[in-house]
């Protein structure tokens, strides 16, 4: 029997699972609110190996072994690691940057060129109309609007992000990162370039009551006049994005019936830094399995569950952190034997699943440092 699918969303996890489908013999039908795939900000984005374990290095993984093809901007060869008063250098094969939006080189356009079936722009189709006319219905949105409209999410967090392009000078194959407990409380901010010119200057500010009194404009330029500090230029804004409110979560049940949650709408974005690229993709694959009755998507996506499960401790880890901590990793990534540990396991060939095997230690630091707070 020929299936009739709808995928709603023309973004990471949609584009993944059409590609899927047609590689199995099924022509989606896919529905796209927006002008065209990608058609928003430029951002750019990363994928860091030690993230995605036990995979050791992400694109040729989706190449070999889901044909999916990606062509990233560059590798990462070294993360910067901004404190309040220190710097930390990680250095190795650490990943990929990519990117995003209304850019010809973006990863949503590489993956709209491996589709063949058409697409529906400025769809105004809902999921409630869908789901009566087709066999399956794969939601991805990139949001949780619809999972917390089916009951089926659970919300952790919300989190604010404000962000701009900006040119100034970059080494191309180096992001940064900033934790600063004054400027940006239990948040954090990076620097990812584009190129040897353009780049990305992004704050994370999750909504407590302590953030949301403070005011988002005078917090930017806090941080902004520190990025320019720290890496002594002065840059150009030449376009700017934010959102408010951004629900962190994920669903309790990854596929109801026949509809399946994937991207973020099944809570790809993982709450420790905010990656949710490769997940989206894995899951956009592993719904297609599903429906071609190639794998069981509850089964499939149990380590993507874990993943984040284990992320949302590294989460609360990192808003448990002092500026004093912050300044000990700094300081101490950078001496020889710490910092060849720690090249080792974040590079493509080390084995150490940080998440998971850390999370003992990370909850153990949780439960004194709440306790020392009540
Ligand atoms: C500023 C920023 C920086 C990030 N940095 C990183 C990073 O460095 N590394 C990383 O791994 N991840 C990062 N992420 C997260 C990552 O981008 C997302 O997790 C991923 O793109 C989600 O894929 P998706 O398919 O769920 O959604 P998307 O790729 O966003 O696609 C969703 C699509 O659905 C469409 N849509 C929405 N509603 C409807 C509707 N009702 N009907 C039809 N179409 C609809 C949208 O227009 C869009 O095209 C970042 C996110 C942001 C915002």
């Amino acid at each position: 029997m020929i299936m009739k699918v709808a995928i709603i969303g023309a973004g990471m996890a949609g584009l993944s699972c059409a590609i899927t489908l047609e590689k199995h013999g099924i022509t989606p039908f896919i529905f796209e609110k927006r002008a065209g795939v990608g058609d928003r900000f430029v951002n750019a984005e990363s994928m860091f190996h030690i993230l995605n374990r036990p995979v050791k290095n992400c694109v040729p993984y989706l190449r070999e072994k889901f044909g999916i093809r990606l062509d990233p901007l560059t590798k990462v060869s070294q993360i910067e690691i901004h404190s309040k008063h220190e710097k930390g250098v990680i250095s190795g094969d650490i990943g990929y940057l990519n990117i995003r939006g209304r850019h010809e080189d973006s990863y949503d356009r590489q993956l709209r060129d491996q589709v063949s079936a058409p697409i529906e722009y400025h769809s105004e189709q809902e999921y409630e109309t869908l789901c009566k006319g087709f066999d399956a219905v794969v939601l991805a949105t990139g949001d949780a609007e619809y999972a917390c409209r089916l009951g089926n999410f659970r919300a952790d967090f919300t989190g604010s992000v404000r962000g701009a392009t900006v040119t100034g000078s970059f080494q191309a194959d180096t992001p940064h990162v900033w934790f600063d407990c004054d400027v940006l409380p239990k948040g954090y901010g990076w620097v990812i370039p584009y190129s040897d010119q353009e780049a990305n200057v992004v704050m994370f500010s999750p909504d407590y009551p302590s953030n949301i009194k403070r005011d988002h404009e005078e917090m930017w330029n806090q941080f902004y006049g520190m990025v320019s500090q720290d890496l002594h230029q002065p840059f150009r804004i030449t376009d700017q994005f934010s959102f408010k409110h951004y629900i962190v979560g994920i669903c309790n049940q990854p596929k109801l019936e026949n509809t399946y949650f994937t991207g973020n709408c099944f809570g790809a974005v993982s709450p420790g830094f905010g990656f949710g690229q490769f997940t989206s993709i894995l899951t956009g694959v592993y719904s297609a399995y599903d429906i071609c009755g190639l794998g069981d998507y509850a089964e499939l996506t149990k380590p993507l569950r874990a993943n984040y499960e284990n992320s949302l401790i590294l989460r609360r880890f990192l808003e448990n952190m002092t500026n004093e901590d912050f300044d000990f990793v700094a300081k101490n990534i950078n001496m020889k034997l710490i910092s060849r540990f720690v090249n080792n396991l974040c590079d493509s060939e080390g084995r150490m699943d940080l998440l998971k095997d850390v999370t003992p230690l990370m909850k153990l630091f949780n439960r004194l440092q709440e306790g020392k707070n009540r």
